[in-house]
């Protein structure tokens, strides 16, 4: 263990501080009541500032980020976050607005709604958004409330099932059932692609809408979508996007022209802001100009979402520009379909053809079981990825397949970056024929190993526990 490592409260040396304030000139203040005095002394560690200095920094050096190293998380879009989006933020007109100001000291900032309002609209076809959503399921809830508004409004009652394929993000099912919908799957073909003859008999007047990701989290695009937008229409349902994952479409394709009727985006995969973590995110819900009156007058988060999030999109937008926003969808997809294509003799890949930003392994050809000695599992592939420094791909979901390695590289890697990957990759497959055992014990240079990933979440240490 390095000298640093140690915990700030074990680097607290008595009577040492970090500050160092002029003397007190003035009187003495009254003394506090009684009752509210503390009675013991408080717990605090006592260091010096160049401690505190490096007791955060090392702490902050312990994660990974998309500003440490390469990380292909699929689904999630992991792209590089623009500095100039922060400066942006941090600008004093706009980092110093409080929600309940005068809109007369506010202008500014309606505005930037104003003009992303407009930007996404011509975007994603839409005809008009709101930014309240501050997530991107936050979205996906929104739309339901506006899909079953919709329906409520023309008296039509019965409507209170969503059609949702087996290959949707998790977030998917959840929304519709706590928007209080019942959830129908729909199944998949082999080719990854919804099943349209399985949908029509599921097409019936207790419909409401159907959900889809497009491209779907296979990374492959519905090619059938028209056809299944007539007929979800013509039954009386609407069709919601799922536009979490938008990026290989930008600037090529749009959702409104496929025929879907509400969407939402996730500011903070697509549009470069921040997220991981938990960080504040914007899920900004678009509807097409029949359903502008269901969007919501109410507030669905307090105030108007998440502005600084909104506000690092628009500058993002900005500096793009229209002729660069094209390049962002065929990078991405130039990028996923390079590193498939150069790793599927030593991954199983369930589906062939061109996929868009994302795809899936099914695990290593050759795991190396032998005698007693279990084979790597998708798992070990992904902690020993740590080990050379790459963050692991998406794993274990999309749940069709069992040992699913999602792999999404964005357009902001480099080529040198991807060619790393894909040696790294080619390594751990051939350490894994070799040696299995070397994948089930990594990672092996990560400051902790393997956690109980269950227990972590069940039951989080997020405080200093005293040893004694
Ligand atoms: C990330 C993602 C979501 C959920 O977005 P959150 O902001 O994490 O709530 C929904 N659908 C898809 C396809 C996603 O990739």
């Amino acid at each position: 263990m390095k000298y640093y490592d140690k915990l700030i409260f074990e680097l607290s040396k008595e009577g040492r501080v970090g500050y160092s304030l002029p003397k007190n000139q003035f009187p003495a203040a009254p003394e506090l009541p009684l009752q509210v005095k503390r009675t013991s002394a408080l717990c605090l560690p006592e260091v010096s500032e160049p401690d505190v200095v490096r007791h955060y920094t090392n702490l902050s050096q312990m994660n990974f980020g998309v500003d440490t190293g390469f990380y292909p998380l699929g689904s999630c879009t992991m792209k590089y976050n623009p500095k100039i989006n922060e400066e942006i933020a941090a600008l004093p007109g706009f980092n110093g607005l409080h929600p309940l100001m005068h809109a007369g000291l506010t202008k500014g900032a309606l505005k930037v709604y104003q003009e992303m309002n407009k930007a996404l609209a011509a975007i994603t076809g839409m005809y008009a958004f709101t930014f309240d959503p501050c997530a991107g399921a936050h979205g996906e809830l929104t739309g339901l409330m506006i899909m079953r508004q919709y329906h409520m409004n023309r008296g039509d009652l019965k409507r209170t099932k969503v059609i949702v394929p087996d290959s949707a993000h998790g977030t998917n099912p959840a929304s519709a059932a706590v928007c209080g919908l019942e959830v129908v799957e729909v199944k998949s073909l082999e080719n990854g692609r919804i099943d349209v003859e399985a949908l029509k008999p599921l097409l019936d007047d207790s419909v409401a809408g159907i959900m889809m990701t497009n491209p779907n989290t296979l990374g492959l695009f519905e090619t059938q979508i028209k056809t299944i937008a007539k007929l979800v229409h013509e039954a009386g349902g609407l069709l919601y996007y799922d536009g979490a994952n938008m990026n290989p479409l930008m600037g090529v394709v749009r959702p409104g022209d496929m025929g879907f009727d509400i969407m939402h985006l996730n500011l903070h995969k697509t549009f470069s802001t921040p997220h991981g973590g938990g960080g504040p995110g914007a899920g900004p819900v678009g509807v097409a100009k029949h359903l502008e009156d269901c969007l919501p007058d109410i507030r669905v988060s307090g105030f108007h979402g998440n502005f600084g999030v909104i506000l690092r999109a628009y500058a993002y937008i900005l500096m793009l520009g229209k002729d660069n926003f094209k390049k962002v969808g065929q990078y991405s997809v130039l990028s996923a379909n390079y590193i498939k294509e150069s790793l599927k003799d030593l991954y199983k890949l369930p589906i062939e053809g061109v996929c868009k930003h994302e795809f899936v392994f099914d695990g290593l050809i050759n795991d190396g079981a032998h005698d007693d000695v279990p084979g790597a599992t998708t798992l070990d592939v992904a902690k020993r990825l740590l080990d050379y420094g790459f963050h692991a791909p998406t794993i274990y979901f999309p749940l069709l397949f069992h040992q699913a390695l999602m792999i999404e590289p964005t357009e902001t890697e480099s080529k040198e970056t991807i060619d790393a990957f894909i040696a790294v990759m080619r390594k751990i497959a051939e350490e894994a024929a070799a040696d299995p055992m070397l994948l089930h014990d990594a990672p092996h240079n990560t400051p902790i190993s393997r956690p109980d990933e269950t227990a972590a979440a069940r039951n989080p240490i997020l405080k200093y526990q005293d040893a004694n």
